[in-house]
């Protein structure tokens, strides 16, 4: 038993799906009798929200807890830890028998619990809750915006589904509220995300317009100075979003979507639609409509029956693609998958091998389109000070938070939108001179 408040911390592994739910989480602890606190050390109960759509996640989530469960948890009477996200909810029942240490687990669909779970780890009422408008509790100029959750597709290699269930839209009135709410806070920029934003809407009643919709509803809020789409299916790339992008000033001409692959067998085996032509018109028809796009992609190498043919497939259509970042993970047989139980399974050495040559042609070509910046006079919005060497960083409208490199800037403030001349490229950094 704790006799003052309990104090909680999070510690945040995985995806910006899961920074949403970690937000959300933190803001029911908020409106709490209990306190929230940064640091695990003056913490009473520290919760891990988890990650664990592949090998390697699952593995970083089971360190963090038992390097928590070993390091944290002893050092005072009356500590916990709960395990949150994606891992209890992939894992279920084993875990509990695994990491006896763990005092609870609340799996991604049954987040609402947490108030309840931690009041049965205290003893300490969690007090009258009021609902709060903002789930925001990070204070930068960027904010993710979740639309939908789970996922309707039946990719042969992804845990996702199983992880966060089917699809769902969040209403349209939802997103734009919250939109508002994210602006009052302090946000310059909105993030939309979700596993498919493109479908969204599909699952509601009537014809809501779909995704374009929403791009329109947001990017008409009052402060939202930059809204960015994250995750947008291939299929999902309609003349209707391009136009909603291409008539509003504040969508940033951005699109991250996931490919996966380019050749037509291994697309087919993986139960995706589309060839190495097909993408390659997709990505023309983009370029036709927002000539200054920045593309990202992401790739998996030595899927099951990936011959050498798929892999300079892949090649040749990275080199004619051009995107400006490609991701590329190492396929991994998850447990569950349809993939996993398929023969002509790659060997590991061949799948690493495999995905670093993607990875330094990715690099190369993504270097080279960075260096054509050089030169420009962007917009980049300021995130703050490097605290270790003191240089002001901020991103230009392609670069997305957290994976596509950074600005550096000879002055700045957090929070502002300034115009900056590009004076250098150093691998996927711009160097840029504050003008105004
Ligand atoms: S399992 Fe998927 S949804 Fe969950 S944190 Fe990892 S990447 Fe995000």
């Amino acid at each position: 038993m704790v006799s003052k408040a309990p104090a909680v911390a999070f510690i945040t592994l995985g995806c910006p799906k899961n920074e949403v739910d970690t937000d959300r989480m933190r803001a029911s602890v908020l409106a709490s009798a209990y306190r929230l606190v940064d640091e695990p050390d003056h913490a009473d109960v520290v919760v891990v929200n988890t990650c664990s759509f592949i090998r390697e996640a699952t593995e970083e989530s089971i360190s963090t807890v038992l390097d928590i469960a070993a390091d944290w948890l002893p050092e005072r009477a009356g500590r916990h830890v709960v395990v949150a996200g994606c891992m209890p909810a992939r894992y279920g029942e084993e875990l509990s028998d695994s990491m006896p240490e763990v005092a609870a687990f609340v799996p991604v669909s049954e987040e609402g619990a947490l108030l309840a779970v931690l009041e049965r780890l205290t003893g300490v009422s969690a007090g009258a809750t009021t609902p709060k408008a903002v789930r925001r509790t990070d204070s930068g100029p960027s904010a993710y915006l979740q639309i939908s959750d789970g996922c309707h597709r039946v990719c042969a290699y992804c845990t996702i589904p199983s992880i966060r269930g089917p699809y769902v839209s969040r209403p349209l009135a939802d997103i734009v509220a919250e939109a508002k709410a994210l602006v009052a806070h302090g946000a310059s920029e909105i993030v939309l995300i979700g596993q498919d934003i493109s479908a969204w809407g599909h699952d509601l009643a009537g014809d809501l317009g779909g995704l374009a919709a929403v791009v329109r509803a947001v990017a008409a809020v009052q402060g939202v100075r930059w809204l960015r789409l994250m995750y947008v299916q291939p299929d999902g790339v309609s003349d209707d979003l391009l136009a909603a992008i291409a008539e509003n000033d504040n969508v940033v001409r951005y699109l991250d979507i996931p490919l996966q692959h380019a050749s037509k067998p291994v697309l087919r085996a993986m139960r995706r639609s589309g060839d190495a032509t097909s993408l390659l018109r997709m990505l023309a028809r983009i370029r036709a409509v927002l000539p200054d796009v920045a593309l990202r992609t992401t790739l998996i190498a030595g899927f099951p029956g990936e011959t050498t043919a798929d892999v300079r497939e892949l090649q040749r259509f990275l080199t004619e693609a051009r995107f400006d970042y490609a991701g590329v993970f190492v396929y991994s047989p998850e447990d569950g998958t349809e993939a996993a139980a398929l023969p002509s399974q790659i060997p590991l050495r061949t799948r690493r091998a495999r995905a670093q040559r993607l990875r330094d042609l990715a690099d190369e070509i993504g270097f080279e389109r960075a260096g054509m910046r050089v030169g420009e006079t962007v917009e980049v919005l300021v995130e703050g000070t490097d605290p270790d060497d003191g240089v002001v960083v901020g991103r230009w409208r392609g670069q997305a938070p957290e994976i596509d490199g950074l600005v550096l800037l000879d002055k700045g403030e957090p929070g502002q939108i300034v115009s900056a001349c590009i004076v250098d490229s150093l691998g996927y950094d711009l160097e840029g001179e504050v003008i105004s």
